[in-house]
């Protein structure tokens, strides 16, 4: 008898490597999965409505009999009620691996990304520290993307991260960013949405109608719509935060990508022919480009590298803020994002890294709060991207093997970045005093907690050096400020290591 192949909700690919010479295809919807704390309606709703999808086109192609398991108790269970062999890509998750593996499957390498686990260790063998931009420029070099003629870098240069973060005072008075693509709701999700409200009504974030891709010809669409109307100024603006602008010119791809329905090379080769094509500036199409050759294939291969668990060289034990839940701070930009993430189960990177992620790390969040928040209450979180992201990139978990220095910043970055500040009852140019700015007071007592920590560090050579220079009782009130401002998230007063 031929195998049962085993598709996941996030290897949703058309070109499933397990449904070659399958009789039967499984998948399988675990109702302790839909039930973990902090786990966003959409972010459900998408898993669930791409593997309905998927299912369905399967059936209707009538080569494959077609086993769904909805609210299953588990993974393991129906896995083991299936009469014959299973088969499965190697998954993205630790978890569903061991999961698998116990259930006696064999797994296929999975071709959802470009980089293999191995490919990338077999790059990272023997480097002292893995910077993003080496890999990067490999990349290019691998699948011949933005090349001149000779092999180099197109305009020769192989990175205009420079030129792609203008703050949005410079932003004209009349640039509007065009509406995103959107999809049509069909049968499909009116089910999705009855069972979530049947077998999950206490997920987290607000059910909307959805925004996010699922099925190939969506991503299609999408990609389509996102290279025509937004990548030419995906570029410039890629940094800037805009309050009632949630999407501004990103792309919302990650959805389909992290789900398997959309090929990374697709969508790096339609940002390049468009830029050849003439229609679209280079800072732009190599932006975007590095995005998705360079740091989604990045953090992909470190997370299987170094996986991060338990990593915490801030020694940060803090809970998870209400905040972050949608408690009010009174902190605008802070409100401001998390409303945004429950409202759509989505913040642009720069709001991820810069507001969230930073309000974390200075905060003294536990990164393992960090990182379990940061993968479940948005519609394109995984385990892979987050522990990198959250744990490495943003809390500096893992001492600077991602990062050179911890990306802290105080008010000052996000009043040049963003128009938060402007509506808030804080000053950001101020770190003392009832007045002042929470994420200022905070930086300057970050630096000041961690000064042992960061001596030695080039890069935080300045802020060491401006730190040394403040008085003692000016110190005294950034800390007291410090304190109050955790306190106002509901956070104890962090000690020094
Ligand atoms: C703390 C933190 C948490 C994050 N959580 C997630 C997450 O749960 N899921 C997720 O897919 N990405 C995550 N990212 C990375 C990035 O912020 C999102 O991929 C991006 O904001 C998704 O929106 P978009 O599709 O409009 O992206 P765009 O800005 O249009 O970028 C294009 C694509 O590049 C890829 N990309 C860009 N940066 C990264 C990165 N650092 N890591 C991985 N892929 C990247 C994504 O696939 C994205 O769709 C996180 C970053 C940080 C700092
Ligand atoms: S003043 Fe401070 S808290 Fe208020 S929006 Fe600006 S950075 Fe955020």
């Amino acid at each position: 008898m031929g195998h049962t192949a085993v598709v996941l909700g996030d290897q949703l690919l058309r070109g499933h490597p397990a449904l070659d010479g399958a009789e039967r295809v499984l998948f399988v919807e675990s109702l302790p999965m839909l039930r973990r704390r902090w786990l966003h309606r959409q972010r459900a709703h998408v898993v669930l409505s791409g593997m309905r999808h998927f299912a369905a086109e399967l059936r209707a192609g009538g080569n494959v009999e077609v086993v769904e398991r909805r609210a299953a108790p588990s993974l393991a269970s129906p896995l083991a009620e299936e009469p014959g062999p299973l088969v499965a890509a190697s998954p993205n998750a630790p978890g569903a691996r061991a999961v698998l593996e116990r259930a006696g499957a064999r797994l296929v390498p999975s071709t959802q990304f470009l980089t293999s686990p191995d490919a990338f260790a077999a790059w990272a063998e023997g480097r002292r520290r893995l910077k993003m931009e080496d890999f990067y420029r490999e990349q290019r070099r691998r699948f011949g993307v933005l090349l001149d003629a000779d092999g180099g870098p197109e305009g020769g240069q192989w990175n205009y991260d420079p030129e792609n973060r203008r703050p949005p005072r410079d932003m004209p008075e009349d640039l509007r960013p065009p509406e995103p693509w959107c999809p049509q709701e069909d049968d499909i999700d009116a089910e999705v949405r009855c069972d979530l409200d049947a077998h999950a009504p206490d997920l987290w974030g607000r059910d909307a109608p959805r925004r996010f891709a699922v099925t190939p010809d969506e991503a299609d669409a999408a990609l389509r719509s996102f290279i025509d109307d937004r990548l030419p100024q995906f570029g410039p603006w890629q940094d800037a935060m805009v309050p009632g602008e949630p999407w501004l010119f990103h792309s919302l791809l990650s959805v389909p990508l992290n789900l398997g329905v959309l090929d990374p090379l697709d969508a790096v080769r339609a940002a390049e022919a468009a830029y050849r094509s003439g229609g679209i500036p280079l800072q732009s199409a190599e932006g975007f480009i590095r995005q998705i050759l360079g740091w989604r294939e990045y953090v992909h291969g470190a997370f299987w590298l170094r996986h991060l668990d338990g990593a915490n060289a801030l020694d940060a034990h803090a809970p998870l803020p209400g905040a972050f839940l949608g408690e009010q701070s009174g902190w605008n930009c802070l409100d401001s994002v998390v409303d945004g993430v429950r409202e759509r189960g989505y913040a642009h990177h720069i709001e991820r890294l810069m507001v969230l992620g930073n309000t974390l790390l200075l905060t003294g969040v536990d990164p393992q709060d960090a990182v379990d928040w940061f993968a479940r209450a948005f519609v394109d979180g995984a385990p892979w991207v987050m522990a990198p992201n959250a744990a490495g990139m943003a809390l500096y978990a893992d001492g600077g093997q991602m990062t050179t220095k911890p990306y802290a910043a105080g008010g000052n970055y996000v009043n040049r970045m963003s128009r938060f500040c402007g509506g808030c009852r804080y000053d950001p140019k101020e770190r003392t005093g009832p007045e002042a700015c929470p994420l200022s007071a905070l930086y300057w007592d970050f630096i000041d907690r961690h000064r042992e920590r960061l001596d030695g560090n080039r890069r935080m050579a300045m802020p060491l050096r401006s730190l040394a220079k403040i008085d003692p009782a000016e110190l005294d009130a950034i800390r007291a400020r410090a304190n109050d401002a955790r306190a106002e998230l509901g956070v104890r007063p962090a000690s020094s290591p």
